[in-house]
């Protein structure tokens, strides 16, 4: 396969994981407005409102992440930056691409990434005077 070919494969790939997420969301907003899903089955009250409207806002934020990705990865595939990662510069391997298209970085600067934010997420949870390594 070209570059050319792969990256038209990738780019066809973003289009449709794009109008899917878009179509989710339609169908989801549609759903819950019309207050045939909430989460205590029949019983409604002030609470489940209450979730209704974090989880329309959490699945926003998170569709509005991924669709996010999707359209800087869209505009790597125009610049040629497409495959690269962000960290090293390096190619992001097929594989990887295959399973994650909108990845910015190769798995290693991924996995060093990860275990940066594991690292700040547990410093946050505790006294960092009692932080112990282990
Ligand atoms: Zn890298």
């Amino acid at each position: 396969m070209t570059r050319k070919q792969q990256l038209n494969k990738y780019k066809k790939i973003l289009l449709a994981s794009s109008s899917t997420i878009m179509e989710q969301v339609d169908l989801e907003k549609k759903l819950l407005a019309s207050g045939e899903v909430n989460f205590r089955g029949d019983e409604i009250d002030l609470a489940s409102e209450q979730r209704n409207q974090e989880f329309i806002y959490l699945m926003g934020e998170r569709d509005k992440r991924k669709l996010d990705q999707i359209q800087i990865s869209l505009e790597k595939i125009e610049s040629g930056d497409f495959g690269f990662c962000d960290e090293c510069g390096e190619a992001i391997s097929e594989k990887r691409l295959s399973a994650v298209p909108c990845a910015s970085f190769c798995i290693d600067c991924q996995e060093k990434e990860e275990v940066f934010s594991k690292i700040n997420a547990s410093n946050l949870d505790q006294d960092s005077t009692n932080f112990k390594s282990e």
